[in-house]
C-alpha cells in the first residue's frame, strides 16, 4: 500500500502525513528532483499492522493494534522509535516513518526511516501488563524488526525500560549462540541491557546544542533568556536541564495533564523530582501556578520548545506567538500553514529533523558500540554528538543562506539529495 491512494488522500486532510509530504513536495520542487526518485520517496516501502492478544491483570485477554511503517532504506537499516499512545495509526506511522527518513539521511547516518508504536494510553495499565503487552508486539513484530534490518528506539511514553523488554523477546526468539550478537536491535536501552553513555540526554542536549549554535550564529547570548517547554518527558526535560545550565530561565511548562508558569523562572530539577513523585504530571507543583492551556503558545518568551505530539503549532495559535526563535524538539510540531505565518513573522524555526537529530545520533553511538563491542564514556559521547549536529547545523545554514529559504526547507534540500545521489549512483533492481 501506498501512503497516495485516493481513499487515503482523503483521510489525511489536516494530519501529519499531509504535512511532512508538503514539506517534502516543496524542497523537491525547489531542486527539481529526478521524477522517478520522487516516485520511491513518497510512499512507504513497508507497513505492517499486527493485532496481538494479551491477558490483563484481572484475567481477561484485550486485543491490541500495533504499528511498524519502514519508509526507506537505500542508506541503511530503517531506524525510527515506537510510541506508545491513543493517536497512533497507520498514518501517524506513516509520517513519523518519513521524517525518520530525511532526519538520518540529514545527519549523514548510514540508516532509513522508520516508525511504529501501539494504539494505547499507557496510564489505564499496569506495569506488568505494559511489559506484557511490550513482549508479545515485539514477538507479533518477529523478524520484520532486526539489527541489521530495522532497529526501534523510545519515543513518546516508551523509554529504556521498554527497550530492554524489547531486547530480551527479541534475543530470546534466537539460538543461544546469536542472541549476543542480537544486542543492537534496539536502542535507548538501560545501560545495564546494552545501553550507551549518553543516549538518555541526547535529544534533549541536541535540542539545546542547535539553540546554541543559533543563538552564536545571531550573537545572542542565553543567558536570562526566557523559554517555554511543552512536554517535560525526556526530550523536554534534557532540553530546558542544559538551557538552564546556560542561564536561561523555563518561565512556563506545558504536558498532557495541563500548563503551570512562575515569570521568575521554574527550576527544572525541581520539577522533575515532583513529577516523579506525582505520576509524570506537572500539575500542583508548588514553584509556579496553574496556567489556562488556551494561553500556553501565546505568552512572552524567547524561545519556544514543543517537546510532545505533532501538530500542535497551527494557523489558530501561530499568529499569538511572542516567541523570535521555536526549536522543535517534537516531531511535526508545527503545522505547513502555521509555518507561513512564523516566517511572515520573522520568527525563526529550528526544524525538527534538525533539532532532535540528537536522539538518532546518540541511537548510532549505541549500535556502533554494541556492533563492535566497545563502551564509550559520556564525555566521548557528547563529544561527537557535538560535532556531528555541528557539521549537520552548518550545512543548513549554508543551504539556506545560499538559496534564501528557510531552515525546513535546507534540511530536507541536504536530506533529499543524499538519496537522490544514492538512487543514481545505485540505479533501480533490476
Ligand atoms: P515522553 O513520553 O518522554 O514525554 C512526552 C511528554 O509530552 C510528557 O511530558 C507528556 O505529558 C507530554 N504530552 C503528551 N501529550 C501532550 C499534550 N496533548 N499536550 C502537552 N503535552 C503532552 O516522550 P519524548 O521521548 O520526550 O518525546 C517527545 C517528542 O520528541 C515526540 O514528538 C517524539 O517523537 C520526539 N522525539 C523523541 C526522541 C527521543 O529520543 N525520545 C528523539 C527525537 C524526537
Amino acid at each position: 500500500m501506498t501512503v497516495k491512494t485516493p481513499e487515503h488522500k482523503k483521510a489525511i486532510k489536516q494530519g501529519m502525513l499531509s504535512n511532512v509530504m508538503r514539506q517534502f513536495d516543496n524542497a523537491a520542487d525547489i531542486i527539481g528532483l529526478n521524477s522517478n526518485i520522487r516516485k520511491i520517496l513518497e510512499v512507504t516501502n513497508n507497513e505492517l499492522v499486527v493485532h496481538f492478544p494479551v491477558r490483563m491483570d484481572n484475567g481477561e485477554v484485550e486485543i491490541f493494534t500495533g504499528y511498524r511503517v519502514q519508509h526507506n532504506n537505500a542508506l541503511g537499516p530503517y531506524k525510527g522509535g515506537l510510541r506508545y499512545h491513543p493517536t497512533v495509526d497507520i498514518d501517524a506511522a506513516r509520517a513519523l516513518a518519513m521524517w525518520m527518513t530525511w532526519k538520518t539521511s540529514l545527519a549523514g547516518l548510514p540508516y532509513g526511516g522508520a516508525k511504529g508504536g501501539i494504539q494505547l494510553d499507557p496510564t489505564k495499565y499496569s506495569n506488568a501488563e505494559l511489559e506484557r503487552i511490550t513482549r508479545r508486539f515485539t514477538y507479533a513484530l518477529g523478524d520484520n524488526i532486526g539489527p541489521e534490518l530495522d532497529i526501534p528506539a523510545p519515543d513518546v511514553n516508551t523509554n529504556p525500560q521498554t527497550m530492554a523488554w524489547i531486547l530480551d523477546t527479541y534475543m530470546s526468539t534466537k539460538s543461544p549462540a546469536e542472541r549476543s550478537t542480537n544486542m543492537h536491535v534496539v536502542t535507548g536501552k538501560p545501560i545495564g541491557a546494552g545501553g550507551s553513555q549518553g543516549r538518555d540526554r541526547a535529544t534533549g542536549y541536541g535540542v539545546f546544542l542547535n539553540i546554541k549554535f543559533w543563538a552564536e550564529h545571531k550573537k545572542i547570548d542565553l543567558k536570562d533568556k526566557r523559554f517555554t517547554v511543552q512536554g517535560f518527558g525526556n526530550v523536554g526535560y534534557w532540553a530546558a536541564y542544559f538551557l538552564e545550565k546556560e542561564g536561561a530561565s523555563m518561565i512556563a511548562v506545558q504536558d498532557a495533564y495541563g500548563s503551570i508558569i512562575n515569570e521568575e523562572g521554574i527550576s527544572v530539577d525541581d520539577l522533575l523530582a515532583y513529577t516523579k513523585a506525582n505520576k509524570g504530571s506537572i500539575m500542583g507543583f508548588a514553584g509556579a501556578e496553574t496556567l489556562d492551556k488556551a494561553n500556553f503558545f501565546g505568552l512572552d518568551c524567547d524561545i519556544c520548545i514543543p517537546a510532545a505530539l505533532g501538530n500542535v503549532i497551527t494557523a489558530a495559535n501561530a499568529p499569538k506567538i511572542k516567541a523570535y526563535l521555536i526549536a522543535e524538539g517534537a516531531n511535526g510540531p508545527t503545522d505547513v500553514e502555521a509555518e507561513e505565518i512564523l516566517l511572515e513573522k520573522g520568527v525563526t524555526i529550528l526544524p525538527d529533523i534538525l533539532c532532535n537529530s540528537g536522539g538518532v545520533i546518540g541511537s548510532y553511538f549505541e549500535w556502533l558500540q554494541n556492533r563492535n563491542g566497545e563502551i564509550w564514556q559520556m564525555d566521548e559521547v557528547l563529544e561527537k554528538l557535538e560535532k556531528k549536529l555541528k557539521e549537520s547545523f552548518t550545512k543548513v545554514m549554508e543551504t539556506s543562506a545560499q538559496r534564501g529559504i528557510d531552515m525546513r526547507t535546507a534540511a530536507f534540500i541536504i536530506a533529499i539529495e543524499r538519496l537522490e545521489e544514492t538512487y543514481v549512483q545505485r540505479g533501480i533492481f533490476p
